[in-house]
């Protein structure tokens, strides 16, 4: 059967809106000049909103962008980046790419063990990533714990905390990046217009800084790298926010229907605070990602390890609760 719900790369079910779409087709008119190189519009509206100074921010193309700007500004050949596992797959990629050496720290109860990752610093390491919430898991650290790992962690290591999910935790005990980077000149917070602002096609994400770390890696940005489409796209859907909140709003509420959908039927499904829940079926996940694909859903599996669902619309839902119960939990 061919996919109709495509549940497999936590996008975004809800297309952009109208007045999105409107300034996205306005400023492909305009493809023939140069974008903004300095995204200057967006640069205001973002320091604006999160009360930081214009020079701790860096746009990027998408968070991804980033990551890779931030693993070649920290981190080269001899040199360590370190994080839980398993976590984003880009964290890998992008240090292998740069010539540094990945380490992998086994999450315990499918969440990050940042006493473990502390733990795991070394003379060689440069960068860690604190994925919050989890991709794949969905779970989720705490302030106290995020606290405590930061004390721990020398200055001269630079900490990236990946809030790409940030809209969509409703957990009171997860903080909020930017509290620790504005203490902290080695802490850097990610944000993404993928995922609740649904623009995971036109690529647009940004980090915040201290100056000195922000301008080390907006060095390592492609030139006029953002495109003119994707920063017309993220101011109005800041403009917009209210309304793309909602929606939100309606995923959280999807999440819940379908977590609980699959407790119910047994199945195991840790806490999840982001768009997407992940089930640690092991050596069962494709006869899961069979028995959906069945049913026109397409999700990610992890084979011999398991299956991450992206939350979409309530039909979505009723097909992968539908397919579940074909199978035991
Ligand atoms: C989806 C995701 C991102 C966002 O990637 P973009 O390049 O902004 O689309 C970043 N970090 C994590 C952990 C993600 O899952």
């Amino acid at each position: 059967m061919t996919i109709i719900h495509d549940l497999s790369a936590n996008e975004n079910a809800y297309a952009p809106l109208p007045s999105v779409m409107g300034v996205v087709a306005g400023a492909g008119e305009r493809s023939h000049r140069y974008p903004d190189r300095f995204s200057k519009e967006l640069t205001a509206e973002l320091a604006e909103r999160l009360a930081v100074p214009a020079e701790h921010l860096v746009l990027g193309v998408g968070s991804v962008g980033l990551i890779q700007q931030f693993v070649r500004a920290t981190a080269g050949p001899g040199e360590q980046v370190a994080y839980g596992w398993p976590s984003f797959e880009a964290y890998p990629h992008l240090t292998g790419t740069a010539g540094a050496e990945a380490v992998h720290v086994p999450l315990r109860a499918h969440t990050f063990d940042l006493e473990a990752l502390a733990g795991a610093v070394t003379e060689r390491t440069k960068l860690v990533f604190v994925c919050n919430p989890n991709n794949p898991t969905g779970t989720v650290v705490h302030r106290a714990e995020l606290e405590r790992f930061l004390d721990a962690v020398p200055e001269r290591v630079t900490v990236v905390l990946d809030e790409a999910y940030r809209e969509f935790v409703r957990d009171a005990e997860v903080p909020d990046g930017l509290d620790f980077y504005r203490e902290r000149p080695n802490v850097a917070v990610l944000r993404t217009f993928s995922k609740a602002y649904g623009l995971a096609g036109l690529r647009i994400g940004y980090a915040v800084a201290q100056e000195k770390l922000a301008a080390a890696v907006r060095a390592q940005g492609t030139p006029f790298g953002v495109n003119a489409p994707a920063q017309a796209a993220a101011v109005a859907s800041l403009a917009a926010e209210r309304e793309l909140l909602e929606r939100v709003e309606l995923l959280v509420k999807e999440r819940g229907r379908l977590v609980a959908g699959l407790r119910a039927g047994g199945w195991e499904v840790p806490e999840t605070e982001a768009n997407f829940l992940y089930l640690p079926i092991g050596s069962r996940a494709e006869e899961f990602g069979a028995a959906c694909a069945a049913v026109g859903v397409g999700v990610r599996v992890f084979p011999r390890e398991g299956v991450r669902v992206t939350v979409g619309t309530p039909e979505a839902t009723d097909l992968v609760l539908s397919a579940a119960a074909g199978l035991q939990g």
